[in-house]
């Protein structure tokens, strides 16, 4: 039998070896840390006050930590089924032809360590993906299953993130989503070409048409009016995860990849994970991974994309990279000189948002004081962080940059400062 066709029935008909629970969690829990799309910001807040149910999704939300192999606090147990797998994503450790210690929970072993590490407080909820097992329905309904006893049997209200095989059957994935808090539907590479030379089992139509529907059933469950009120379908939303530097792919095509699925799909989030080399991998895959910083830039770029009002088009065009010396609106702000100063008692908030320096927090308190006085410089040093980086964009009532802004340097003076966010 050929390797990969032997291996694919190893994974299918031997029975799994026998570990202890805490070696598969050690397998099991570090293999997911290749999986970024975890964050829990955004779901509905349930608890368990007046002794009904177990655990709580309000506070401390917005974390995500994975479980760490010696077992302290973490704020959501991060975890795949099994790292069995019978695809072969060229750029996946879990991939059927890596050579990995393999091992595969039963649903209760995941439903009983989730409700005992919450119980001894050290996580809010549970993040749960999987290899595929068999086949994606198979290994969908046992991920379903798993949600389906915490919330059901349990009466678990703390949160779920499950991750979605866009291959398994459109009932499974409602389910899914009827269960957990948050679903994400992986788009794995930012080029189609990419995903069908490296992921030979999988194919994009599929992909989006599982986001597609995860869409409407979001958009279904919040619609207004209403009479009957339908179950709450994943209330806080879809995400997905890019790997970044496995491919060729610019930051530009990777932005407009993002900007695509943001407006198609009413993301939430897309999650930027830089490539991780791994043993034995394909000739097609770079040796090295891509510098960290990258990762840093895109997140901030996509930051600006959904938080601060730019179109993808002023930060990046499709074929280039982002300057990673620099974060991207500092970038985009030393382009654009003739758009500052911006003067920080007249400016509206769509405008101060593009001030270098200046985050959302930091633009509504200086629109909130300054309804009582004129703002000086001082005010604004005290509700930013970076002012050095703001001076030369700020016109302030005691406070002018003069030419500040048409120096030659200025990107010199201001690159230093550039290892923070904004
Ligand atoms: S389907 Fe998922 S787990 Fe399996 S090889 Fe591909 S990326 Fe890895």
């Amino acid at each position: 039998m050929p390797r990969l066709r032997e291996q694919k029935w190893n994974i299918t008909h031997k029975r799994v070896p026998t570990l202890t629970l805490k070696r598969k969690l050690a397998i099991l829990s570090d293999a997911a840390k290749y999986d970024a799309s975890c964050a829990s910001s955004g779901a509905p807040k349930r608890d368990s006050r007046g002794g009904k149910g177990v655990g709580s999704s309000g506070p401390g939300m917005g974390i995500c930590h994975a479980y760490a192999p010696d077992g302290r606090c973490i704020s959501l147990l991060k975890l795949l089924l099994t790292n069995f797998c019978v695809y072969d994503c060229a750029y996946c450790v879990n991939r059927v032809s890596s050579n990995v210690p393999r091992a595969r929970f039963t649903v209760e072993e995941v439903v009983d360590l989730t409700l005992g590490f919450y119980r001894r407080n050290y996580i809010e909820g549970l993040f749960l993906s999987s290899g595929i097992i068999r086949n994606a329905d198979y290994t969908m309904e046992q991920m379903v299953q798993v949600a389906r006893s915490l919330r059901e049997v349990h009466d678990f209200r703390g949160y779920i993130h499950l991750k979605v095989i866009p291959e398994a059957s459109p009932a499974l994935v409602n389910q899914a989503a009827l269960y957990a808090d948050r679903v994400s539907i992986n788009i794995e590479l930012p080029k189609d070409e990419s995903l069908a030379a490296l992921a030979p089992e999988k194919d994009v139509v599929v992909i989006k048409k599982a986001m597609g529907a995860v869409r409407l059933g979001v958009e279904a469950g919040q619609e207004k009016g209403r009479k009957a009120r339908p179950p709450p379908f994943a209330p806080a939303g879809q995400s997905t995860q890019m790997i970044v530097g496995a491919d060729t792919a610019t930051d530009g095509a990777i932005l407009k990849r993002s900007e695509g699925l943001y407006g198609a799909y009413r993301l939430k989030r897309v999650y930027y994970s830089a490539f991780s080399p791994i043993p034995d991998s394909s000739s097609r895959l770079p040796l090295e991974r891509p510098p960290l910083i990258r990762e840093h830039r895109l997140y901030q770029a996509d930051w600006l994309m959904r938080v601060y009002g730019f179109d993808r088009a002023e930060i990046i065009g499709e074929t280039e990279d982002l300057d990673l010396a620099i974060d991207p609106k500092l970038a985009w702000a030393l382009r654009c000189r003739g758009d500052f100063p911006m003067d920080v008692n007249t400016a509206d908030r769509e405008q101060l948002l593009r001030v270098p320096g200046l985050g959302v927090r930091a633009v509504d308190r200086l629109l909130d004081v300054r309804r009582f006085k004129r703002l000086t410089l001082a005010d604004v040093k005290r509700l930013s962080r970076g002012i050095e980086t703001l001076k030369p964009f700020l016109v302030a009532a005691d406070w002018s940059p003069g030419q500040l802004l048409d120096r030659a340097d200025l990107r010199a003076r201001l690159e230093p400062r550039q290892l923070d966010l904004f």
